[in-house]
């Protein structure tokens, strides 16, 4: 499902990130995060949910994401006996491990009501969750709120204002890659979502559009110009995608049957059949990996500069501490042992080599 090129490359810069930070350096780049943007309901989250696989977002009719939510993914081994222990924890509530991924969809709900009320209120204070899974890619996802134009509840005149300046924010960063979220069953010309990523993303080198609702268009209509362009075009392209529906979450339909139909859905379609590398969550994932892949090697040139500098540096250090200091000698040589290695993969993926990684 999910390309090679992310897996060999995201988790070997993921390691080197905790690397540096375990040794207070700082790593050059920015790591590539995943921010989903688009008007209110527009199946934001449900997009999210499906690239992760899992159930655990708030997700419905009515504004459910008030708050920015970072999902930072991290891939963990599988123990010996094939078990797969996934696992979420969140910041604020340090070292509290959920297996029940209901219970982070009601902590994520609390977490919301604590910081914005519980009378539809908005804020821009992250809250932060770590998911751990042997099924995912090392990366960070942003789940935002949508644009909306008139005040609800506890909502202030501005909302509006308020949340495009909260995404612009998260979407400005150039490593932030941006899955702009349209409804088919709204024009593409009116989409809030290919409207502010274009403010911050004019070439669209960092933007993939994303129609949901393709199946609930109106009778006699598809979205195959949409999807191939042909209305407003994307440098990456679009994905076409079928979430649940709301009576899908009513009945409690799981994300595997969620993933099954919309395969089905896509197969028995007359026009979409012959757009399969425009359909679907796994293409949305595929082509998300590509892109991540393609900017993290954008960037090896530099990463791979700052990791020389820093191996003379520590290579100087550990030659002064001598024989006579040797425990923090130790740590030195580990340490230069370590950024040896990962100078070595990247030298190597930089002269466009391309052998497996290890990362453990
Ligand atoms: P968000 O506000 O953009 O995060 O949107 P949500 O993911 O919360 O979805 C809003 C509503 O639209 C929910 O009731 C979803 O079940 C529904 N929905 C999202 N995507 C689709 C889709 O592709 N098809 C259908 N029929 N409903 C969808
Ligand atoms: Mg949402």
């Amino acid at each position: 499902q999910t390309s090679s090129l992310g897996y060999s490359l995201i988790p070997v810069v993921n390691k080197l990130q905790d690397i540096c930070s375990q040794s207070g350096i700082s790593l050059p780049i920015d790591l590539p995060h995943v921010a989903v943007i688009g008007s209110q309901s527009s199946g934001k989250s449900s997009v999210l949910e499906a690239l992760v696989g899992r159930d655990f977002l708030p997700r419905g009719p009515n504004i459910c994401t008030r708050r920015p939510l970072t999902l930072q993914l991290i891939q963990t081994k599988r123990g010996d006996d094939g078990t797969e222990e996934e696992y979420g924890e969140f910041l604020h509530l340090p070292g509290k491990r959920f297996y029940d991924f209901s219970e982070i969809r009601r902590e994520i709900e609390a977490e919301t009501e604590r910081e914005a009320g519980a009378n539809k209120g908005v804020s821009d204070r992250p809250i932060h969750l770590k998911i751990y899974s042997p099924n995912v890619l090392d990366v960070t996802l942003v789940d935002l709120p949508g644009i909306t134009r008139v005040p609800v509840g506890d909502q202030p005149s501005d909302i509006e204002a308020r949340v495009r300046t909260m995404i612009l924010s998260h979407i400005r960063p150039r490593s932030c890659l941006i899955l702009a979220v349209t409804p088919a069953n709204s024009d593409l010309a009116n989409s809030d979502a290919l409207q502010i990523a274009g403010n911050v993303d004019p070439d669209g080198s960092r933007t993939i559009g994303v129609i949901t609702k393709l199946d609930i268009m109106d009778r006699g209509t598809d979205a195959r110009n949409l999807l191939l362009g042909n209305v407003i075009p994307l440098h990456h392209g679009y994905v076409g995608v079928v979430n649940r529906s709301q009576e899908d979450n009513m009945l409690n339909r799981s994300i595997k049957e969620a993933l099954a139909a919309e395969e089905k859905f896509f197969r028995s379609h007359p026009v979409y059949i012959h757009l399969a590398d425009h359909c679907g969550v796994p293409q949305l994932a595929k082509k998300l990996n590509q892109i991540l892949g393609q900017h993290i090697r954008e960037n090896l040139p530099e990463l791979k500069s700052c990791i020389s500098l820093q191996l003379v540096s520590v290579t100087k250090e550990y030659a002064s501490y001598g024989v006579t200091k040797e425990s923090r000698g130790g740590q030195g040589a580990l340490l230069l042992n370590i950024l040896s290695r990962y100078s070595e993969a990247f030298s190597s993926l930089v002269e466009g080599r391309n052998e497996e990684m290890s990362t453990s």
